[in-house]
This record gives C-alpha cells, structure tokens and sequence, in this order.
C-alpha cells in the first residue's frame, strides 16, 4: 500500500473513495464536511438520511458509506471523530478507529484508492501532531488485499508540514 500527501481541497481527489469528517448527525455541518456536501450535491444528503432512518446516528469512531454524487470520487465514507477534550488515551483510541473502520469499510467495496482529510484536526480540535501519527501509523499497519493508495489531503500548512515530516 503507497502513501501519499497532497496539499488541497479533497472534494477535487478522483479516488476511489474520500474520506468526510462527518458529525453523529451525518446531516452535515462546516469544515470539509460542507465542502463535500456542497460540492457532491443533495444526492450524498438523501442517502446520509436514509442511513440514519435505518441505524441512527453514527457513533464516534464509526464509518459508513454513500455515492459521491457529483463528485470525481466513486464513494463517500462518513466517518465521525472525536471531540478534543483532554482525554488523550480514549480519543487516540477513537481517531485510531476512524481510520480503522474506514479502511476496512473501503477493503470490503474492493477500493483500490482512498483520500483521507485530517480527521479531528479543525472544529474538533484535535491536536494535529497527535492526530497526524495516528493517522499514519494506523494507515500503515493497516493490511490490506484491495487498497493500493492512500492519499493524505491536508488542507493548512500546519498540517501539511506535520505529514511531510511523518512520511518522509
Ligand atoms: P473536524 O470536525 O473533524 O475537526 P473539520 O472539517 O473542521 O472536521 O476539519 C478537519 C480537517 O479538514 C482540518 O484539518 C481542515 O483544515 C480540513 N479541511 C477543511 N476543508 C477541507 C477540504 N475542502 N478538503 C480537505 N480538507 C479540508
């Protein structure tokens, strides 16, 4: 499985599937979450609805998967992460099944690349240097048969800068 960092808006990444760092609600909200709802079209909204209408909210750490309406991308997996709060040891442990869960959702659609954002890091408040190893440790001793790619899209420069240091 390669790596790989780009620097930009995910929304534009024609991967198999891009990752949104969705809320509990899967109804959308700021951040890159609007952005792919925005730029995807009320399609990926009415199958977020009908997801919540058979199983309920998304619960912190889980995945699920929608088209990517007018997106490049093939799929959409809506992932939720937690909420920084301090409490270092159990919200690792969710941003590491973030990434875990969305591996595995894309592994069973036989997905060959995947486009990660940074999960937490924005509204959630993550710590980004934290975030960032657990993002690429998890990617990396993920085993994987289908995925061959996996694209880190950082959106601001901390970030960026954070993921070339990791991957180098
Ligand atoms: P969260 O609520 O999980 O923190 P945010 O969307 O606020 O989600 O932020 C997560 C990361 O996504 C942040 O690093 C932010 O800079 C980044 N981001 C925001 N818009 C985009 C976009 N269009 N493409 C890729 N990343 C984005």
């Amino acid at each position: 499985m390669k790596t790989e960092l780009i620097k930009g808006d995910i929304t534009k990444i024609p991967a198999d599937a891009i990752i949104n760092a969705a809320n509990s609600s899967l109804l959308g909200g700021g951040g890159v979450d609007g952005a792919i709802h925005r730029a995807g079209g009320k399609q990926i909204l009415e199958e977020c609805i009908q997801i919540r209408n058979r199983q309920g909210k998304c619960k912190t750490g889980q995945a699920v998967v929608t088209s990517a309406g007018n997106l490049p991308a093939k799929y959409v997996i809506h992932t939720v992460g937690p909420v920084w709060n301090g409490e270092e040891d159990k919200s690792s442990k969710l941003l590491e099944d973030c990434y875990k869960n969305s591996l595995q959702l894309a592994e069973s659609l036989g997905i060959k690349t995947i486009a990660f954002p940074d999960i937490s890091t924005g509204i959630y408040k993550f710590p980004k240097e934290l975030a960032g190893k657990i993002a690429v440790e998890t990617v990396q001793n993920f085993q994987s048969d289908s995925i061959e790619k996996v694209i880190f899209v950082c959106f601001d420069d901390d970030n960026e800068k954070i993921y070339k240091k990791l991957l180098d």
